[in-house]
């Protein structure tokens, strides 16, 4: 078992180490000409089902290849975007690009659902949900291929401005997913006023929680909840077997996380699913997953 999944560390996406130097300043304007030029791109980690192994979805991660320094993980140019009022003009991009490369996969007979990470920022905005809903028309995709992820804590920090918006992006019919879930304090009540489809457990929940009681308790329940509630439930940061194999005895519906694959770009996809589909008939033969 151990060797089929093996395979999976090795799963395409590149290291940010050797390209990245973290103590070079990225100034808003270079952020601003980058988004113009289509330098920040969506890069692709696989959701699958955890009683098949089958991919499901994807989620989006915004990635900067910028030209002397690299690639820039999100966790430094998506505060600054945040900052300097371009996550809007951001997250069209990724959105736009993210809804074509779907699109793409569809015509291939692929059909993927594409999870698309939300800013607080954007949320107050009025012209967010009719011109996403365009974009939506321009690829030709139902709307209920594309998952919306917001992170429970930013939902609890802005929910009345977050509330509106929300709600008319999911009478559009698009998923709705609450991030990073069980970091964000939110309280019960405040879950309920929002028409979530999806819940998605924090990967602190998640890797190492066959080895820790109190994650275990978190974890349970916090899938116990998703289940009563119908929210589809997800566990990120699925990282060894031990992670798959609670997640799975637990009904954890999709996982996603390094164990499976990494996030990459979108054209190596097709040969990540070569060799996961190869995998998965040597984990059937080994029983490690229904036939
Ligand atoms: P997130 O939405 O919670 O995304 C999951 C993060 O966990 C990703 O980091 C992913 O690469 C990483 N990850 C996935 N599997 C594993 C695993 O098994 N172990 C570990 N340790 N990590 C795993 P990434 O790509 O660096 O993104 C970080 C955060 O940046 C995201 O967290 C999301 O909040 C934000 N972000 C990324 N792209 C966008 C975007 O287009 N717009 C906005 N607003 N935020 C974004
Ligand atoms: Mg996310
Ligand atoms: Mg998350
Ligand atoms: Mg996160």
């Amino acid at each position: 078992l151990r060797t089929a999944f093996s395979r999976y560390d090795r799963a395409p996406g590149k290291s940010f180490a050797q390209t990245m130097d973290v103590l070079t300043p990225v100034s808003p304007a270079e952020l601003e000409q980058a988004i113009k030029s289509g330098d920040i791109v969506p890069y692709f980690q696989p959701k699958v089902d955890m009683r098949t192994g089958m991919i499901k979805g994807v989620e989006a991660l915004a990635r900067w290849h910028h030209p002397s320094l690299g690639m820039i993980p999100p966790d430094r140019f998506i505060p600054l975007a945040e900052q300097e009022g371009l996550i809007y003009a951001l997250t069209l991009a990724i959105t736009e690009k993210s809804l074509a490369q779907a699109a793409a996969w569809n015509k291939r007979g692929l059909r993927l659902s594409v999870a698309i990470n939300l800013s607080p920022r954007l949320l107050d905005s009025t012209s967010f949900v009719p011109e996403v809903s365009d974009m939506l028309d321009q690829h030709a995709l139902p709307a209920d291929q594309v998952v919306w992820e917001i992170t429970e804590s930013s939902v609890v920090a802005n929910l009345g401005m977050a509330l509106g918006t929300l709600a008319r992006l999911r009478l559009k019919g698009f998923g709705l997913s609450i991030d990073d879930y069980g970091t964000g304090f939110s309280s019960m009540q405040q879950l309920a006023r929002i028409p979530f489809t999806e819940l998605k457990i924090d990967r602190s929940f998640v890797h190492g929680a066959h080895e820790r009681h109190h994650l275990r308790v978190i974890l349970q329940s916090a899938l116990d909840m998703a289940s009563r509630l119908d929210l589809v439930s997800v566990a990120e940061g699925i990282e060894t077997l031990d992670d798959w194999r609670l997640l799975q005895d637990s009904g954890c519906a999709l996982g996603q996380g390094f164990l499976i694959a990494k996030p990459m770009p979108a054209e190596e996809l097709p040969q990540w699913l070569k060799g996961h589909h190869r995998n998965l008939r040597e984990l059937r033969g080994a029983h490690a997953l229904p036939r």
